[in-house]
């Protein structure tokens, strides 16, 4: 960690620009997991003004990354050494908490800080369609547009219009449409450099009594079939390589119930990592090299994370989320999302 006098002008900074900064925040406050060591500097932003005005506070050597809900998100026993945005609701602010529904095109525009359970209900609400698969979805429009979340048949893509994104080195506010965010499965073009601050779906008009009925059956189906309690959804991306998941790789190779720690392999859901009060990010780290080794041992299928992890060595970061730093694909799209910022 740099020393906390250097963070602390970083702060001093920060301040002036109007956005609340906290020094040595416990990771176990910014994610699901509710674990791990201290985050360097925590930027709260209330403003899209903060947000493009965070870079002349930061140099260039400082890590960089905004935390949503910290839904899919794990961040390791030491910390991060780094700057963390996170985007606040607050009442008078347009990045927590605004939702606006035009009529006329059934579009809605939403602040990236927004709930996806809470926009997926509103939508529902009035019988606009195409987005009740994210009412089961505990994170924030902007780490869902990140991470091209999905489920039940659907993802971001496909209600998605485009997103303003802040480019956080240089303050470059611009408007993104969907085909240039490079959005693929469970992933995007957007780097840890880049903030979504709000996004627009397009969704259709249906039956206000059908978007419901389907809302009630993923909330029900949800409850049956996932863990509550202290995780980040589901640990491993489904492999391309397989016509098997995640999960169903997992489990065939019997490792549900596995504990390392208090961590456990799930045994509702196989694909899912639960922690408690006392487990470390260590803990879950273990499991997911248990996981990773066992599966490819009996089946050739190498999985990575869809989970991020932030503040570990690079073996560990390489050795999970290293399925796209080869590929040419991705490396074209975040350069070409690059060069608009
Ligand atoms: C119980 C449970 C169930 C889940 N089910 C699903 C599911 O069905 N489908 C699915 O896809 N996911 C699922 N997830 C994972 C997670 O909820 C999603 O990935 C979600 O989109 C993450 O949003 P977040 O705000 O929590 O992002 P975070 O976890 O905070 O961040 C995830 C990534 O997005 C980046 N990010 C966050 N906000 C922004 C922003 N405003 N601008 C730019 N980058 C940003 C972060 O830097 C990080 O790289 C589940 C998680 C849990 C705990």
């Amino acid at each position: 960690m740099r020393s906390v006098n250097l963070w602390a002008e970083v702060a001093d900074k920060v301040a002036q620009i109007g956005a609340n900064a906290e020094l040595l925040v416990p990771a176990s406050r910014l994610t699901t997991y509710r674990l791990g060591g201290p985050v360097a500097l925590v930027v709260s932003i209330t403003k899209i003004e903060q947000v493009i005005a965070l870079g002349s506070c930061l140099t260039d050597d400082m890590n960089v990354v905004v935390i949503g809900n910290g839904s899919n998100i794990l961040i390791s026993d030491d910390g991060f050494d780094g700057v963390a945005v996170v985007l606040n609701p607050a009442d008078d602010n347009t990045l927590g908490n605004m939702i606006e529904l035009t009529e006329r095109t059934a579009m809605i525009d939403a602040s990236a800080g927004v709930r996806l359970p809470v926009l997926a209900r509103r939508s529902a609400a009035i019988g606009w369609s195409g987005l009740e698969w994210a009412v089961g979805v505990p994170g924030t429009l902007g780490g869902a547009v990140r991470m091209n979340a999905g489920g039940h048949g659907s993802d971001m893509a496909g209600t998605l219009h485009d997103a303003d994104v802040v480019n956080l080195r240089n303050g470059r506010l611009v408007r993104v449409a969907k085909q240039d965010l490079g959005l693929r499965f469970r992933g995007s073009a957007i780097t840890d450099e880049m903030c979504v601050v709000s996004a627009r779906c397009q969704v259709t008009r249906g039956s206000v009594e059908k978007c419901q009925e389907e809302i009630s059956a993923i909330v029900g189906w949800r409850r049956e079939n996932q863990p509550g309690g202290q995780n980040a959804g589901s640990v491993f991306v489904n492999p391309a390589q397989s016509s098997k998941s995640a999960g169903a790789l997992i489990d065939e190779a019997g490792l549900r119930g596995t504990r390392r720690g208090t961590a456990e392999i799930s045994q509702k859901h196989a694909n899912f990592i639960q922690a408690d009060e006392k487990t470390t990010a260590a803990d879950i780290v273990a499991l997911m090299c248990d996981a990773q080794e066992t599966v490819l041992a009996r089946t050739g299928t190498m999985m990575y994370s869809e989970i991020r992890l932030l503040g570990f060595t690079p073996e560990i970061s390489e050795r999970f989320q290293g399925r796209h730093l080869n590929d040419p694909n991705v490396a074209n799209a975040e350069a070409k999302l690059k060069s608009l910022l």
